[in-house]
């Protein structure tokens, strides 16, 4: 888990940046708010804005330590870009992740400590979550809902802080992955994000600042997955 501009300036969605290297259709830049993806979340989009033209990015790519934003036309830019990322997309992912949280912190809380093992956030307004609840009622995982709309209507705040990784792993939960532990920062830290009063664990994704800025959750579906995983799908809500 890189330290990444969106972890320190979250509602940084416009800035400038100078173009430090490119090839047809992909640009680093000297400095980055996107979203690079990873943890089951997708990276964020947006556009790139200079005199005379625009173009949408529409991925982003890490390589060797650098970040590609990969552009919709084949264009090879260079001088200096206002990048804008797309806020009602950057809104979904975040209410989704959170809503990921959500799920993850009462399904840890009901069942005695299930574990994640995989997780993917669709920009269709959908996500998904794998946990390791063997011989678990699936009934049950349905029947959090009204819990975890209780959660959106408490509005609990969510802070994010770093902490030691020794000291993460001591600690029950924090580190919820089954399948990974998250890499450290540079400086041998983990990225924690803090749902108060109701859970804490080791994310690198991008998050609500409280829980009642999500719009309702429903649970779509409860299958299994093998005979270890429960696969919860959960959506938002219409307006
Ligand atoms: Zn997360």
């Amino acid at each position: 888990m890189a330290a990444y501009l969106c972890h320190d300036a979250p509602d940084l969605l416009t800035f400038e940046a100078g173009v430090t290297d490119s090839r047809p259709g992909a640009v680093v830049l000297d400095r980055s708010a996107f979203y690079p993806g990873g943890g089951g979340q997708p990276p964020d989009q947006g556009r790139f804005v200079w005199q005379g033209g625009a173009v949408e990015v529409t991925s982003l790519e890490q390589q060797g330590g650098r970040l590609w934003h990969l552009l919709a036309e084949p264009l090879e830019l260079s001088g200096t870009v206002e990048a804008q990322i797309d806020p009602d997309f950057r809104f979904l992912m975040q209410q989704l992740h959170t809503g990921l949280h959500i799920v993850n912190a009462l399904a840890f809380q009901a069942f005695d400590g299930a574990l994640v093992t995989g997780a993917n956030i669709s920009g269709d307004g959908t996500a998904r979550i794998d946990l390791d609840l063997p011989g678990a009622d699936n009934q049950r995982l349905r029947d959090m809902e009204p819990a975890m709309n209780d959660v959106i209507d408490q509005d609990l705040a969510i802070k994010t802080f770093a902490l030691p990784l020794a000291e993460a792993a001591r600690e029950r939960g924090t580190l919820r992955s089954k399948a990974v532990t998250p890499p450290p920062q540079p400086d041998g830290s983990v990225r924690i994000v803090e749902i108060a009063g109701l859970d804490r664990q080791a994310c690198g994704g991008t998050h609500l600042t409280s829980t009642g800025e999500s719009r309702h959750l429903r649970i779509l579906k409860v299958e299994n997955k093998g005979r270890h995983n429960r696969r919860v799908k959960i959506g938002l809500e219409e307006l």
